[in-house]
C-alpha cells in the first residue's frame, strides 16, 4: 500500500467515491480512497436512490439538479451505467400543504428544474391508479426518476481507479493525524498513510474520525428503511416515483414487477445509532402502516405482497442538511458528511464541488456557502418556511391492511 498520498478519501459511499473521482479528474494525482469494507457497504447501497429535484430550499435543489446533469449523462460522464431511469416524478401534498407546494415549485423553477403544478386531473392522467381524495396539490418533474446506488458508487469507484486513484477496499482508517494544526495523515488497519489532505466522508462514522482531530461535528446517525413489494396484476402500468407528502412516505418502481418503499420509523426512532450495531430488522407495525400508506395512494396495490425489507444508518447533522466544508481548525481536513438521508442524487455535484474546494480553494459549479460548519455555531441553520407538515403516525389497525 502507497504510505503517502497527496490527499486521501476516507469512506467508499457514494459521497467518497464521487469526491475521488473528481479530484482525480482535476489532474490531482496519487488520491487514495478508503473503504473500511467494500464500496457502496454503508447507506449507499441500500438507499431508494430517488433522483428527484424537489427540495424547500435553492442549495440543495441546486446540488440535485447539477448531480440530473450527470445521471442522465452518465455513460459520457462517468462510464458503466449507474441504474438511472427516467420514470418521472410527481410530488404531492396535503391540502394544508398546497400553498408551501406552489411556493416551492416557483422557487424550483427559479432555480432551473423543469417542474410544474399540475391538477388533479392531470394527475389521473398521468398516473390513473392514483386516489386524489386526501390530494392538496401535485406537482411534476418529467426529467426525474431513480437510480441504484450500489451501481452508481462502484461506478465512480471504478472510473476514480481508472483516473489514477488508489481505492483499497478492506482498510479501515482508525485516526487521521495531525501536527500542530496541520493534516499529516491517517493511521490505518493497514499501516499509515502520509498526505497533507483528508477528506472526510465517512457517512455515519464521520464523528468519531473527525473528534481523533480535536473537531467535534454535529452529526448523528439514523437507521433508516426500506422495504420491496410486489405489484399484483391488476395494477397494470407500473408507476412513476412518487413522493407522498401527504401521507409521509416515498415509493418508485424496481426491477421487474417491484415497487420499492419507503418505510417511516416511529417518530421515537433514534438520531444517534450506532452504525456498526447492524440491525436489519424491520418492525412489522412500520411495514404494515407503510403498506397501508401505499395503498390508500394506489388502491390497486392493496393486494401487494411484501418480498423483503432492509435498513441502514445514514449521517444525519443538527438541521437535517449536509455539511460541505473545511475545517476552519485543522488545515487539510475537508469534510463532506451529514447527508441526512437525502445525500444520494446530490452525490455527483458534491464531488465536484469538493473537489474544487480542496484544489481551487472555492467551489464555483454550486455555491455550498450554507453547508458550512459555522452555521450552527452562528446559529444560522438551514431552514425552510416551506418544509411540509409531517403526518401524524398512523396506526396499522386503522389501515386495515394484512402482510401478504
Ligand atoms: C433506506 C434508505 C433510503 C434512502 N433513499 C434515498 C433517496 O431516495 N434519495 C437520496 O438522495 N438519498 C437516499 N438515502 C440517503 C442516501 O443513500 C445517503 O445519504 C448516501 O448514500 C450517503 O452516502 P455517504 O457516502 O455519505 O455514506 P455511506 O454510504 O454510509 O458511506 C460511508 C462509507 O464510509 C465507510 N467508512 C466508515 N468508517 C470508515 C473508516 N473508519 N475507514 C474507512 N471507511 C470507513 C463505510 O464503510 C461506508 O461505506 C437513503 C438511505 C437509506 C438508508
Amino acid at each position: 500500500m502507497a504510505t503517502t498520498a497527496s490527499a486521501v478519501v476516507i469512506g467508499g459511499g457514494v459521497v467518497g467515491s464521487s469526491i475521488a473521482h473528481y479530484l482525480a479528474q482535476k489532474g490531482l494525482k496519487d488520491v487514495v480512497l478508503l473503504e473500511k469494507s467494500s464500496i457502496a457497504d454503508g447507506a449507499t447501497g441500500s438507499s431508494g436512490a430517488l433522483v428527484r429535484m424537489h427540495y424547500t430550499d435553492p442549495w440543495n435543489t441546486a446540488l440535485a439538479l447539477k448531480s440530473l446533469e450527470v445521471f442522465s449523462n452518465w455513460g459520457d460522464l462517468i462510464g458503466g451505467d449507474c441504474g438511472f431511469h427516467k420514470t418521472g416524478f410527481v410530488v404531492v401534498v396535503s391540502k394544508q400543504d398546497s400553498d408551501k407546494l406552489r411556493n416551492n415549485v416557483e422557487m424550483l423553477q427559479g432555480v432551473g428544474v423543469n417542474t410544474d403544478l399540475i391538477s388533479l386531473d392531470d394527475l389521473k392522467t398521468l398516473q390513473p391508479q392514483t386516489n386524489i381524495e386526501d390530494v392538496g396539490g401535485a406537482a411534476y418533474e418529467p426529467d426525474s426518476g431513480h437510480a441504484d446506488g450500489y451501481s452508481a458508487a462502484t461506478a465512480l469507484a471504478h472510473r476514480a481507479r481508472e483516473l489514477g486513484v488508489q481505492v483499497r477496499q478492506g482498510v479501515r482508517v482508525s485516526a487521521i493525524r495531525k501536527d500542530g494544526d496541520k493534516i499529516i495523515g491517517v493511521t490505518t488497519s493497514d499501516g499509515d498513510i502520509d498526505a497533507p489532505i483528508v477528506v472526510l466522508a465517512a457517512g455515519a462514522w464521520s464523528t468519531p474520525l473527525a473528534a481523533t482531530v480535536g473537531v467535534d461535528l454535529p452529526v448523528g446517525g439514523q437507521r433508516l428503511t426500506a422495504g420491496a413489494v410486489e405489484r399484483p396484476p391488476e395494477f397494470g402500468e407500473p408507476h412513476m416515483v412518487f413522493i407522498d407528502h401527504a401521507v409521509g412516505n416515498y415509493f418508485r418502481p424496481d426491477v421487474g414487477n417491484l415497487t420499492l418503499l419507503g418505510i417511516r420509523p416511529h417518530a421515537s426512532a433514534s438520531l444517534h445509532v450506532n452504525p456498526d450495531e447492524r440491525d436489519e430488522g424491520v418492525a412489522l407495525e412500520w411495514q404494515v402502516r407503510s403498506l397501508a400508506q401505499l395503498a390508500n395512494r394506489m388502491p390497486a396495490m392493496e393486494n401487494a405482497g411484501w418480498r423483503r425489507s432492509w435498513s441502514a444508518v445514514d449521517s444525519y447533522s443538527a438541521d437535517g442538511h449536509m455539511i460541505l466544508d473545511q475545517s476552519p481548525d485543522v488545515q487539510g481536513l475537508y469534510v463532506a458528511t451529514g447527508m441526512s438521508g437525502t445525500g444520494f442524487k446530490t452525490a455527483p455535484a458534491v464531488g465536484m464541488v469538493m473537489a474544487e474546494l480542496v484544489l481551487d480553494g472555492k467551489a464555483s459549479t454550486v455555491d455550498i456557502q450554507p453547508f458550512r460548519l459555522s452555521r450552527f455555531q452562528e446559529n444560522q441553520p438551514i431552514v425552510s418556511e416551506n418544509e411540509y407538515e409531517i403526518p401524524p403516525f398512523e396506526t396499522p389497525a386503522a389501515s386495515g391492511v394484512e402482510i401478504h
